[in-house]
């Protein structure tokens, strides 16, 4: 899953409208940020779910079809849609919705793995093809955005798991999210690296006439081979790239998440320049980029993805990602900052590293209905 900060920065911006929430690293948290299921409990343990899933309160049944094989999808109807950020979260908004946990995109460093081990599930092959779908979600979030103390901040999709995974094919959760939100007047921003995002184009198109919509397009690996290996299950890039344009041409203001960006594998400065003029060549405005971070619940899969496809990297991360540390260090963010951003002037976009603007606002920033065209952001 986009926004991001300063004072200047317009970060949450559509087609007619906009409206400032600041820009940070938030926007790619389903790529790389872990981020807690506050108030997504499905319920309580439940004696009479599948072994197992006893903690899958609301599960209505499982599901397995030969169009999603080796998938399973677990129906749940979900008590809550909304859920809120805790305040002391760095994140830049303030409310989510996801409507499925696990996802069959199944990217070797995504950080929202270790949140299927609360439901009994691994952290592994289950995340990727054990998926939870709410599906109600839509038509309790209708309720929840119908409540009088409901004050129209934005919401943020795409920041635990993917909306645009393979399940939303069969599900089609995503339209009436989409238009539950717009229809209560209530700002919203996708994270995706899926394709079907095609799908609901001219629906957002509809409904950017009434609410600022932010959408954004992770792609961080530009080389097939080396994408289908660590993000077995996303699109390719150039099927991303492609969305980025159609979006593009539908009008909206797309941001681009080249992230994680993998140390030794696409820092190169010829495979950075390979991809930002790719990414400029699909027609988005901006990027955010910045280094691969390696939590713990990723690490694990990561490392063995690490040791199995590129044993002759090992020492190098030990080195850059030493015990416990998630995070690459300063002196190496500093170089891919160097490399990066005469890049981003090279091939006039926008944007810059996700650790320039980390400040969560006090409040969601102000509504700004211009009725002009968004102007460039400037957000670092
Ligand atoms: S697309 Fe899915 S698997 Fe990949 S990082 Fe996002 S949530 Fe994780």
């Amino acid at each position: 899953m986009g926004l991001h900060p300063t004072n200047n920065d317009t970060a949450f911006q559509s087609r007619s409208t906009e409206f400032i929430v600041p820009l940070s690293q938030v926007s790619y948290l389903c790529s790389n940020i872990g981020m807690r299921w506050q108030g997504q409990t499905l319920g309580e343990t439940d004696a009479s779910a599948l072994p197992g899933l006893e903690s899958l309160g609301g599960l209505v049944r499982s599901v397995t079809t030969p169009e999603f094989a080796g998938m399973t999808f677990h129906e749940v109807h979900a008590k809550s849609a909304l859920n809120h950020v805790p305040s002391a979260s760095a994140m830049p908004f303030d409310w989510t919705v996801n409507p499925y946990r696990g996802c069959s995109h199944a990217c070797g460093y995504c950080f929202a793995r270790n949140t299927h081990t609360y439901l009994d599930l691994d952290a592994g092959r289950d995340f990727d093809s054990q998926v939870v779908v709410k599906v109600n979600v839509a038509d309790v979030l209708r309720r929840e955005l119908a409540r009088p103390g409901w004050v129209h901040e934005p919401v943020a999709l795409g920041t635990n798991t993917d909306p645009y995974q393979r399940a939303e094919g069969r599900y089609r959760l995503m339209p009436g999210i989409i238009s539950a939100l717009a229809e209560s007047g209530t700002p919203l921003s996708i994270l995706t690296k899926g394709t079907l995002l095609r799908r609901d184009l001219p629906l957002l198109a509809d409904a950017a006439a009434s609410v600022p919509i932010s959408i954004a397009m992770s792609i961080a690996v530009f080389d097939d081979a080396l994408q289908d290996s660590i993000e077995p299950g996303t699109p390719t890039a150039a099927a991303r790239l492609a969305t980025v344009r159609a979006a593009t041409d539908a009008g909206f203001r797309v941001t681009v998440f080249l992230m994680p960006i993998l140390p030794h594998l696409t820092d190169s400065t010829a495979m950075l320049d390979h991809a930002l003029a790719r990414i400029r060549e699909a027609g988005a405005a901006r990027v955010v980029f910045g280094a691969l971070h390696l939590r713990p619940g990723a690490k694990e899969w990561f490392w063995q993805w690490l040791e199995r496809e590129h044993p002759e990297l090992v020492p190098a991360y030990r080195g850059l990602y030493p015990g416990v540390s998630a995070y690459a260090p300063v002196g190496y963010r500093k170089l891919l900052s160097a490399r990066v951003r005469p890049l981003l002037r090279k091939h006039r976009l926008a944007g810059g590293a996700e650790e320039d603007a980390e400040t969560r606002p006090t409040r969601p920033g102000p509504v700004r209905t211009t009725g002009r065209p968004a102007e460039p952001a400037r957000l670092f």
